[in-house]
This record gives structure tokens, C-alpha cells and sequence, in this order.
């Protein structure tokens, strides 16, 4: 049976203090599991503090990923945006690493008017070149490109897939809510087991056994994302989710990007609970 860690997307709110050592403390007391790494802005961590909260991490069994700046376009046309792109993803693939991190995830890129067909290999490249550039360093850290929400972003479920086929070190991030607000809405256990059927028939088995996953309530529109949403306001079914999760006896870890965190993490943790041993 698989390992499924539970956790936020950053500092939880209830933590006594806005510190990442903090954060994974309060997350212990809550008996949750993982914390994704948010930078989303910047790479603002130095290497004293991931060492210190590597030591906090291990002490309290809290499991660590890394999101990447959102200012990260491997498709823009402008070379020295690119080349700041793959600083901003390197940035914190080291810096997570440094904290003890297992994977980063980042958002690749926007289609502007190109061809999703053009895109794809331009994307595969730049990402080829900065998983050689990990492994040169001796840094394992996978990288995971994200199924993104907006059908104006590089990042459909097969997209993230084929990239993850094609370069060893590289793996999917499967946001649900993403796939939900992409889809229109209206998704169901059967999607999200098509989903992860997908995952293992192309990639493996091993596949799913260590998952990196993003879910919350989502509000979306013809364009698909508009912003994250607690599970109570929002049309996404997390028990589908969870139940799907269950079935396909996955492992690894499920990031809740709620806006309140925990209160949502919570009730992830607590439909698990239920359902794996019901
Ligand atoms: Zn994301």
C-alpha cells in the first residue's frame, strides 16, 4: 500500500507565526503530512534556513515540495525572459532541494497564438536542458510541470505526460482543480479514474505511487480558472477526488491550495481516513 501525505500550500493559518519552521510544526499538530514550499512571488530562502528547516521537517515528519514563481514562461519569445524563467525554476529547485524537498512544480508556459503542436517541443527542450543542468549538480529533485487551468496555458493533462514520458526526471503535477475548471466543470469519479488510469497506463505504475497533486474549490468561466476556492463555495467534488485516490492506491503527495488551507487539508485527510479504511 502507498503512502498519501496530506498537507498546504504554504504556512497554515493557524500557525503562531509566518515562518516555514512554523508552519511545519503547527501542521504536525495537526496531523497532517506535507507542505508545499511557496514561491510563488520569489525565491526568497536563503541556505541557513532550508538547512534549518530540513532539520524541522525530519524532526516532525512533515514532507516537503516546492511551487516555483509563477513568473515562468518557457515559451515567451523574448530570450531573456526565458532565460529568467529557468533561473526562477532552478532557484528553487535548489533551494527546495537544500530544504530536503522531493519535487518542484511550476506552471511551463502560455501558448500565446502559437500552435499547441509548436509549443510542445520548444517546452520540451527548455525543460530537457534544466533537468541536465539538476543532475549535473547532483540534484534529484523531481520536476513537474503542472496541468494548468487556464486553456490560455501550456499544460493539459496530456501534455504533462508526454513531457514526463520523454524526459527521465520529470513528472507529473496533477491539479484536479485545473482539470475541473479546463473541463467546464462537472467532473466525476469516472474522470478523475480516467485521469489516473491514464497516468499508469503511460508512465507506470510507479507512477502513482508517488503522485504530486494540487486540489481546492475552484470558480472558473469559459476560459477555464479564475481563483481558488474553498471546497463549501465552490461545485469541486473532493470526496470524488479522494475516493478515485483511494481506489487507484495512490501515494505521494496531495497539496491543498484552499484559501483556508488547513480547514480544507483537514477534510481531505479526514475523507481518506474514511474511505481507505471503510
Ligand atoms: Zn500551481
Amino acid at each position: 500500500m502507498n503512502t498519501l501525505r496530506i498537507g498546504t500550500a504554504g504556512i497554515p493559518k493557524s500557525a503562531t507565526k509566518r515562518s516555514t519552521q512554523e508552519g511545519i510544526k503547527r501542521l504536525a499538530a495537526l496531523d497532517l503530512d506535507c507542505m508545499e514550499l511557496e514561491f510563488v512571488r520569489s525565491v526568497q530562502m536563503g541556505e541557513k534556513t532550508a538547512d534549518a528547516v530540513k532539520a524541522t521537517a525530519a524532526d516532525k515528519g512533515i514532507a516537503l515540495t516546492v511551487h516555483a514563481p509563477y513568473y515562468v514562461n518557457l515559451n515567451s519569445r523574448e530570450s531573456d525572459k526565458v532565460k529568467a524563467s529557468e533561473e526562477r525554476i532552478l532557484k528553487a529547485a535548489r533551494i527546495g532541494a537544500a530544504a530536503g524537498a522531493v519535487s518542484v512544480t511550476f506552471h511551463a508556459g502560455f501558448y500565446h497564438d502559437d500552435d499547441p503542436g509548436v509549443v510542445y517541443p520548444v517546452i520540451m527542450k527548455r525543460l530537457k536542458s534544466l533537468r541536465t543542468t539538476l543532475d549535473d549538480e547532483g540534484l534529484s529533485i523531481h520536476l513537474r510541470p503542472e496541468t494548468t487551468g487556464s486553456v490560455s496555458q501550456f499544460g493539459t493533462l496530456v501534455e504533462i505526460v508526454g513531457l514526463s514520458q520523454e524526459i527521465s526526471g520529470v513528472y507529473p503535477c496533477v491539479d484536479f482543480s485545473h482539470l475541473h475548471a479546463r473541463w467546464g466543470g462537472g467532473s466525476t469519479y469516472e474522470d478523475f479514474c480516467e485521469v489516473l488510469s491514464f497516468i499508469q497506463t503511460e508512465l507506470g505504475p510507479e507512477a502513482l505511487a508517488t503522485l504530486h497533486m494540487h486540489v481546492s474549490g475552484i470558480e472558473y468561466g469559459d476560459r477555464g480558472e479564475k481563483k481558488h476556492l474553498p471546497f463549501e463555495e465552490s461545485d469541486m467534488d473532493y470526496w470524488a477526488v479522494i475516493r478515485a485516490l483511494v481506489d487507484f492506491d495512490v501515494g505521494g503527495w496531495l497539496i491543498c491550495e484552499s484559501p483556508i488551507l488547513e480547514d480544507d487539508a483537514i477534510l481531505l485527510q479526514q475523507a481518506y481516513k474514511a474511505l481507505k479504511e471503510g
